[in-house]
């Protein structure tokens, strides 16, 4: 995973911004849930009239949830792999997947609580959509 995946024009995808692991069958829906919030955030960050502090917090939207499904796919991982075995190759594997989901949670720790969410295919700001 990209320690970054938006900035100002810009949104990281596909595998080569965040790679799931193919044995854990969750890469093709993590590729749709992806695509959407990618496409909502263009649209968002085109359509609307909004700030140059508007358009870095949808932006940050994005990289927030990119990374929080990063960290909910290493937990799926990690049950999964606790069943591969007891060898030490298995333990430095479920090891090394603790180690990243906490990376997840302390980036996570740094940034604000969502301030946007998925209303069909479009993104609201929390407040207005309630
Ligand atoms: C061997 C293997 C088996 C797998 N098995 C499963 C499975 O059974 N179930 C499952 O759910 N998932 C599985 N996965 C994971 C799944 O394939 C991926 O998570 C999913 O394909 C990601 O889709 P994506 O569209 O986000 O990214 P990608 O499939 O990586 O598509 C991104 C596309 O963008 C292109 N691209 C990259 N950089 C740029 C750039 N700078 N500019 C323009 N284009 C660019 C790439 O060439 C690529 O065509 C497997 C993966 C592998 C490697």
């Amino acid at each position: 995973m990209l320690t970054q995946l938006s900035g100002p024009g810009w949104l990281a995808c596909g595998a080569n911004a965040i790679a799931f692991d193919p044995l854990c069958g969750d890469g093709a829906g993590q590729a749709a849930r992806e695509a959407i919030l990618g496409a909502a955030v263009i649209q968002a960050v085109t359509e609307r009239r909004q700030s140059r502090y508007e358009q870095a917090a949808v932006l940050l939207h994005y990289h927030s949830m990119l990374l929080a499904s990063m960290r909910r796919h290493l937990r799926i991982c990690a049950q999964f792999y606790h069943t591969g075995g007891k060898t030490g190759w298995w333990r430095e594997q479920v090891e090394t997947l603790a180690a990243g989901f906490e990376w997840c949670t302390e980036r996570l720790a740094e940034l604000s609580e969502p301030q946007y969410e998925l209303h069909g295919l479009r993104l609201y700001p929390r407040a207005r959509a309630a």
